[in-house]
């Protein structure tokens, strides 16, 4: 992919498992207004920057890692989802409804099927730390001043 990649969209309600059963609460992107190169995408956990446009939110650009596929470990059916979770403490609020600013800009690793649940939770902790540096990098902070993310 040509990195980096924008995308716009309102978060909409998953199964709820992200924060419930996981402790890592992943903001559903609307398929409809994820663009078809986007959903096209190798499946697997990306990373980026990620801003929520609410009024009464934090309006911070902050790190994301972005899962795009099919939930092979919970085999829910649910069809291809794109889900992010933000590196920022919005407190206990939801933000449903609410449209969100995404800016990919690289690859962590391909989807995999986890034996547990807890298996996949350490996995994705992994993945965090890895975006966490990965995006501390000099020549990924220029990403924060991109155009698809607004000055408020
Ligand atoms: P769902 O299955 O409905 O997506 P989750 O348990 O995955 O439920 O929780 C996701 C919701 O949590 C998001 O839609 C958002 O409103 C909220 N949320 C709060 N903090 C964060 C965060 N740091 N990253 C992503 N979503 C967050
Ligand atoms: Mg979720």
């Amino acid at each position: 992919p040509n990195y980096p990649l924008r995308v716009r969209g309102h978060t909409v309600k998953g199964f709820g498992r992200g924060s419930k059963q996981m402790g890592i609460p992943t903001a559903n992107v609307d398929p409809e207004e994820v663009p078809e190169h986007v959903l096209r995408l190798p499946k697997g956990v990306y990373c980026g920057w990620a801003q929520v446009n609410g009024e009464t939110l934090d309006k911070g650009v902050h790190k994301m890692v972005m899962n795009i596929g099919n939930r092979p470990t919970f085999a829910d059916g649910g069809g291809i989802s794109v889900e992010v979770h933000i590196l920022h403490d919005y407190g206990d609020v939801y933000f449903y409804g609410e449209q969100l600013s995404l800016l990919v800009v690289g690859f962590i690793r391909e989807e995999m099927q986890f034996k547990s649940i807890g298996e996949l939770v350490q996995r994705i902790q992994a993945d965090i730390e890895t975006a966490r540096k990965g995006l501390d990098e000099e020549d990924m902070q220029k990403f924060v001043s991109d155009e698809v993310f607004s000055s408020r």
